[in-house]
């Protein structure tokens, strides 16, 4: 007898009848024995409409209030899955974030989870029930509703499987595992039957939605062995585990894209010690993560400074820099919201050289403008114009060689 977390996506619970579809999937994992604590998202599209109209009353909403407001819409999941379930003659409760304890830090909108009260659910599994948990959601120290981030849920069943040791972690969704890229959007990707840590990871952190980064960054910490499938189609998914002797790792295992950031630039920057912590310092402090950093070479003791953030922060990174703008007297501050950040991953690359310059040559062929650069170990990414996402993605995968 095992111990399973599974966790379905919004699109899985998108009606009634998914909602029926799940809770006999669930009822088939425990004729076989097991039990089983099922994480679910908000019905597909419910948080965009929550988000919608937190931005029809205010410009920037109260973060606690939005966070409470956010948060409902997997509470209406969870309940509905546990009556289905009763409804079956299978024992099972509901939980939200605060009534198991998912504590979390006060970064509202982006919460870290800090622990788990793992007790009050062993004792409902010892007394022979299902548990549902509404995913996305936890409460910080002084009983503030926080909600993780985006694709959140996929962070909630992980980190209940690490804190419950669980025997497994399935992450259901529409897709029938990871893939070398979206198979949404490259019609040609191909399904990995084995991903590792390190590569989801990048992946994830590169825009794959697949997977929330988080959830990857603690199924490597507590090694939970972490698979994705498809609610709908029956077959083995994607593993993602640790690392494993290869022969010759492939030099490019992925094609990754970020719709969701931002980016910023100071113009007629002053050139002088001290003006880049000016910048970024209250950025950090007011908890936005800056990504793509570019400071150009200076003329006459002046420079640009370009960077990206998140989206979803963008109204109150500008509001910070157009302050910070005034008090260095750059000259001006731009921005731009329609961009794409297009990325190649593996960890081949290593001890390669040359996946750079391949990258910059494919997009050139295609009349593809890089509007800026960045480099890690393992991966490449390009800030390009928003509306070339599709068609560099297919470009680099195709040029890559990972089609099937
Ligand atoms: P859920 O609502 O189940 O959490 P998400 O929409 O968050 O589902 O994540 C699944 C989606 O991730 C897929 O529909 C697909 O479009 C996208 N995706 C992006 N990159 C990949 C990839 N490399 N492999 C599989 N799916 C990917
Ligand atoms: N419902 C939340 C979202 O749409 C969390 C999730 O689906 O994982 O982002
Ligand atoms: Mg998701």
């Amino acid at each position: 007898m095992a111990l399973i977390v599974h966790k379905y996506g919004g699109t899985s619970v998108g009606s009634i009848e998914k909602i029926k579809n799940v809770a006999k999937k669930v009822a088939k994992v425990r004729e076989e024995g097991h039990d089983v604590i099922v994480v679910v998202s908000a019905m597909s599209g419910e948080t965009n409409k929550l988000v919608g109209m937190a931005h029809e009353m205010a410009e920037r909403p109260d973060e606690r209030e939005y966070d409470a407001l956010i948060s409902t819409g997997e509470q209406i999941t969870s309940t509905l899955l546990a009556i289905a379930l009763n409804s079956m003659g299978i024992p099972a409760v509901s939980f939200q974030g605060y009534q198991i304890k998912i504590i979390t830090d006060s970064a509202f909108t982006k919460a870290r989870i800090q622990r788990i009260d793992a007790e009050r659910m062993m004792k409902e599994i010892k007394a022979g029930k299902i548990i549902t948990v509404s995913g996305f959601q936890g409460v910080d120290e002084e009983g503030n509703i926080t909600t993780l981030g985006r694709g959140g849920s996929d962070t909630t069943a992980v980190a209940i499987a690490a804190a419950l040791k669980a025997d497994e972690c399935i992450i259901y969704t529409d897709v029938d595992g990871v893939y070398t890229t979206d198979p949404n959007i490259c019609p040609n990707a191909r399904k990995l039957d084995k991903i590792t840590y390190e590569e989801m990871l990048e992946m994830a952190s590169l825009g794959a939605k697949v997977l929330q980064i988080r959830s990857v960054e603690f199924a490597q910490k507590y090694n939970v062995p972490l698979r994705v499938k498809s609610t709908f189609v029956e077959n083995e998914g994607t593993l993602v585990t640790k690392e494993e002797e290869k022969v010759e790792a492939p030099l490019v295992s992925g094609v990754a894209y970020d719709k969701n950031e931002a980016k910023i630039t100071l113009q007629g920057v002053p050139d002088k010690p001290g003006i880049a912590t000016k910048i970024f310092t209250p950025l950090a402090e007011a908890n936005i993560n800056v990504d793509m950093i570019v400071q150009n070479v200076s003329a006459e003791g002046h420079t640009d400074l370009t960077f990206t953030v998140p989206k979803s922060d963008f109204k109150k990174a500008l509001d910070i820099v157009k302050n910070t703008a005034k008090d260095i007297e750059a000259r001006n501050v731009i921005a731009d919201e329609n961009i794409a950040k297009v990325s190649v991953v593996g960890v081949g690359m290593r001890s390669h050289s040359g996946v750079a310059a391949k990258m910059f040559d494919l997009l050139s062929k295609e009349g593809i403008n890089i509007m800026m650069i960045s480099t890690s170990e393992i991966k490449v990414s390009c800030v390009i114009d928003s509306k070339y996402t599709e068609l560099a993605v297919r470009v680099l995968h195709d040029g890559f060689g990972l089609g099937k």
